[in-house]
């Protein structure tokens, strides 16, 4: 899970404020109460009863301990009259999962994580992309990309920290970008925190990163290493600036190895491209061991 105690207040403001309008409601629906004839007066006269008939217990009078027992049952069964009297409010929750806590017995709720991403995406000035899914996937039979597809669901259906980096090659219009979105879909499902930016994004991030205070600059490092998936769309694409698209490259990919934690590459060039465009640090980096390489050939989606 995206790991940056900013964001994490800042989420955990949002359920402190549901958790106070919660007990104001409460509160509501005991003045409301009140409002109803007959209610306040027996609400008193029981509180009396009870109070006379500890009284003489003290006392010894077990007879009018006994009378002012009665007493206090006839006044409570007035009292849970006039409540069940009021249709009941059933509170309404925006994740009924974990009833606007943000955390389950399991941990944090997907909602407290789905929140924690709108902040990431947020604070890092993007977009949050809407992502496609699997189930959209029309084309995956006549592009023949069913064994590729099937390796994604898998992907991510058994994902967790250590998995391997992936890199999606493929001329333009193969369903890279789509398929790549539905992996982060499937993530965000399953609960991860998963980030998707396209190079482009990512490549202003690093440029923008002269303008930021050390305290940004130390969030934007925070949510770049630790999410769970960082996937970089159309590496390539992005004008490559002296020295700043590789460093950053470098150093994000460096970060993310030392957490355990994966990047998903789309691009359209070739290894030989990559060698030339980002040197032989990088493209050691996102070809080596850990990376699992697929390949799409089938014909252009887009023209389908
Ligand atoms: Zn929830």
């Amino acid at each position: 899970m995206i790991n940056s105690k900013f964001l994490f207040d800042k989420v955990n403001e949002y359920y402190s404020k549901k958790a106070a309008e919660r007990s104001f409601s409460a509160f509501l629906s005991e003045d409301e109460l009140s409002n109803v004839k007959g209610y306040n007066e027996a609400k008193y006269a029981y509180k009396a009863a009870v109070y006379d008939k500890e009284k003489a217990l003290y006392l010894g009078d077990e007879k009018t301990a006994a009378k002012k027992q009665a007493e206090a049952e006839e006044l409570k069964k007035t009292l849970d009259k006039i409540t069940s009297s009021i249709p009941e409010k059933k509170p309404v929750y925006e994740c009924e999962i974990c009833k606007d806590t943000g955390k389950t017995d399991n941990g944090y709720c997907k909602c407290f994580k789905d929140r924690l991403l709108t902040e990431a995406y947020g604070f890092l000035d993007v977009k949050r992309p809407t992502l496609k899914s699997f189930k959209e996937d029309t084309l995956s039979s006549v592009n023949k990309t069913e064994l590729l597809k099937s390796k994604l669901i898998k992907y991510a259906d058994e994902f967790s920290d250590g998995k391997k980096n992936l890199i999606l090659f493929g001329p333009a219009g193969t369903g890279k970008s789509f398929y790549a979105q539905c992996v982060t879909e499937r993530l965000e499902k399953n609960g991860f925190t998963p980030l998707f930016l396209t190079a482009f994004e990512l490549n202003d991030i690093a440029t923008g990163a002269f303008e930021k205070s050390p305290a940004e600059k130390i969030i934007t490092d925070e949510i770049l290493s630790t999410c769970d998936l960082l996937v970089i769309d159309d590496l390539g694409s992005e004008p490559i600036y002296n020295k700043i698209t590789v460093e950053n490259l470098l150093e994000i990919i460096s970060r993310r190895t030392k957490e355990n934690k994966p990047i998903l590459i789309t691009t359209n060039l070739t290894t030989e491209e990559i060698l030339t465009k980002y040197g032989e640090r990088v493209f050691s980096r996102i070809t080596g061991k850990n990376t699992a390489i697929l390949q799409l050939n089938g014909k252009d989606l887009r023209k389908q």
